[in-house]
């Protein structure tokens, strides 16, 4: 039996052993956390990861708990006013949220739900060696794994892609992300009846949208700021600068950054690197993050990351190894790379705009990207 080493328990690592373990493989996945922390709040998933997440076989959990995104509705800085409804579109009556957590331990239950399925947690990836036969992860506590192939989905700082192809490191974008989650008794009397909302200002922006059943509001905002300095890519977040950085905006929006609370809000410095010029080498492949990390203004990397995994087990399902790998980024790298290149133009937008009302583009989902099919676009071998 194929031995499969997954690398990194995200949402494209979980997906990826899922698919490998639905198709007779046997999959050893390791993550370096030593637990799963609930972070990342809500997610927006589109119909082509919904289709990806049936596949796997976690159709029914998800339509348990996600639910219908509405069209979002673009407010004024300054006043609050209604600027734009667009035209609600067919494909975005499918597009549903979900909080991150909830779908993480979706697919977690999912895969272990196989009987062969091994998870390592506090498994560090530190080096690879690999040679014709087989390929060997050596782990930071100095443990060795071998498999016959290695899947590399841990996230945008992949040290996968590091031992691949040491590729250089991310850059810092001068983007903050913000991610908190209210009440929605906390929130209401400031979401004026909007189900979701986007404010957009020179300097921020905030979307704000309602998860579990309407229970919660979920906010994310994004800000500038000159420097990143902490160690990693998020941390804790002070309630203060964040609504420091809506000072100037309408009331509501004000209202609704200065709810955020201090033990729950988290910012992420966004920071950008390009799609991988190569996903694969011998034995070993990347996917998700890992291979094409995606600015969050199409919020579309979580979604990429699931038919990434979707495709690649189908892959490796239908050819040999080498055949399998160039199948896979043949048909992955062109989108990736398309919703990449939007990803980085919705970026530049928003730091071009210089007046309030010069606002930047709010991160509306382009609905020509939805008729993807992870399942059924043909894969070939040359
Ligand atoms: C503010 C914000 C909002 C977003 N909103 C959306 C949205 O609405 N919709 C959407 O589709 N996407 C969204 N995204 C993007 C989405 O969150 C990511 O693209 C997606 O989670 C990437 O998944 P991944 O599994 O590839 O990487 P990650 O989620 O980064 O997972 C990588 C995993 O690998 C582990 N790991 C790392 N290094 C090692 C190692 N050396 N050894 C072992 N394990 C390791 C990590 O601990 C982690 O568990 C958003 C992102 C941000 C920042």
């Amino acid at each position: 039996m194929t031995h499969v080493l997954v690398i990194g328990a995200g949402l494209a690592g979980l997906s990826a052993a899922i698919g490998c373990a639905k198709q007779g493989m046997q999959v050893t996945l390791c993550e370096r956390a030593l637990a799963f922390a609930p972070v990342g709040a809500g997610l927006t998933m589109s119909p082509s990861a919904q289709i990806g997440l049936r596949w796997l076989g976690v159709g029914d959990a998800f339509d348990a708990v996600a639910e219908p995104a509405e069209t979002p509705v673009l407010l004024d800085w300054s006043t609050g006013a209604v600027l734009a409804a667009p035209a609600p579109a067919p494909h975005l009556a499918q597009v549903r949220r979900i909080a991150r957590a909830d779908l993480h331990a979706i697919l977690l239950e999912r895969y272990r739900s196989f009987g062969s399925a091994v998870l390592r947690l506090g498994c560090e990836l530190a080096a690879l060696k690999q040679d014709d036969g087989r390929i060997s992860a050596v782990m930071a506590d100095g443990d060795s794994l071998q498999a016959d192939l290695l899947l590399g989905a841990d996230g945008a700082r992949s040290a996968v892609r590091a031992a691949l192809f040491g590729d250089g490191e991310p850059a810092y974008t001068g983007f903050v992300a913000w991610r908190y989650v209210l009440p929605i008794e906390a929130a209401a009397p400031y979401l004026r009846g909007h189900g979701t909302s986007v404010t957009t200002g020179p300097d921020a922006l905030l979307t704000c949208y309602t998860i579990a059943r309407g229970t919660l509001v979920n906010c994310v905002a994004i800000t500038r700021s000159a420097d990143w300095a902490a160690e990693g890519w998020s941390e804790p977040g002070d309630p203060a600068l964040l609504a420091a950085a809506f000072k100037g905006a309408h009331r509501d929006a004000q209202a609704l950054a200065g709810l955020a609370p201090r033990d729950g809000l988290f910012r992420w410095g966004l920071f950008d690197r390009p799609v991988s010029p190569c996903w694969s080498k011998g034995r070993a492949v990347l996917l998700g993050d890992a291979a094409h990390p995606i600015l969050p203004f199409m919020a579309y990397g979580a979604g990429l990351a699931i038919e990434d995994a979707v495709v690649l087990s189908r892959a490796l399902a239908a050819f040999p190894l080498e055949q399998a790998f160039a199948a896979f980024e043949r048909e992955r790298a062109p989108r990736a790379s398309t919703i990449h290149a939007s990803s980085r133009a919705q970026a530049r937008a928003f730091s071009q705009a210089s007046s309030p009302e010069g606002a930047a583009p709010a991160p509306f989902f382009d609905t020509s990207l939805f008729t993807y099919d992870p399942t059924t676009v043909p894969l070939t071998e040359a």
